[in-house]
């Protein structure tokens, strides 16, 4: 899959709905201090499934939204839309066939998030996993804030091995284990009382 298009409206410094085309051989975004290119970047981080407000560089999810400026009033919901090409075998079941995957993540103030897959809403962990799998496609998507580089030569080996699981996609089979280690467990609950009521019955 590839990145197509980033639609970010009332998103941090982006106040009116803004297209970012992201066109082959596009290898950076320049412009003054503070003027919104690391927003770019935590746009399309926060559309992918971040949970994190922190690594949002907020204290909590809300302040993502656009919060005005001297001339300008808040907004109370911010909207960002992620377009991939390429995207055959990638959308959750109804839209198999659909070859461009579009994904939007809508917060409201006081109210939380959202998280539609060409149309159909989703939750934060499927969108989640579709990407973790698309990082262990062979175009691997791996993304590395400021900071995190240092961060990651002092890290310990455990957590190194996190960082470098999550840019293989292996990160994505591990949840995808998780999810299914709480199914079977359940299943067995259910046995156990499909057994008991069994029991009963002799
Ligand atoms: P630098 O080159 O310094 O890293 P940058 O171009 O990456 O800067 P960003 O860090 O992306 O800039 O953008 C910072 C700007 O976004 C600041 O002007 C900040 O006021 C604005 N901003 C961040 N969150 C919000 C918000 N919720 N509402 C309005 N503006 C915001």
């Amino acid at each position: 899959a590839t990145l197509a298009r980033i639609r970010i409206a009332g998103f941090k410094s982006f106040a009116e709905p803004t297209n970012v085309e992201v066109r082959p051989g596009l290898t950076g975004i320049v412009g003054p201090n503070g003027c919104g290119k690391s927003n770019v970047v935590e746009a399309l981080r926060w559309a992918m499934g971040e949970t994190s407000a922190k690594a949002m560089r907020g204290g909590e999810m809300d302040d993502v939204i656009f919060a005005g400026t001297a001339t300008r009033s808040g907004r109370n919901l911010a909207e960002v839309t992620l377009s991939l090409e390429d995207a055959e075998g990638l959308a959750p079941p109804p839209n198999q066939d659909q070859p461009e995957l579009e994904i939007v993540r809508r917060i409201t103030r006081g109210e939380g998030s959202a998280f539609r897959v060409n149309g159909k809403e989703v939750r934060a962990r499927d969108v989640q996993t579709m990407f973790a799998d698309i990082g262990s496609g062979a175009r691997a998507s791996a993304m590395v804030s400021q900071g995190r580089v240092s961060t990651l030569i002092q890290a310990k080996p455990e957590d190194r091995r996190q960082v470098l699981e999550e840019a293989a996609g292996i990160a994505g089979l591990r949840a995808r284990r998780h999810e299914a280690e709480l199914k079977l467990r359940q299943a067995e609950t259910n046995l156990s009382r499909a057994e008991d009521l069994l029991g009963q019955l002799d």
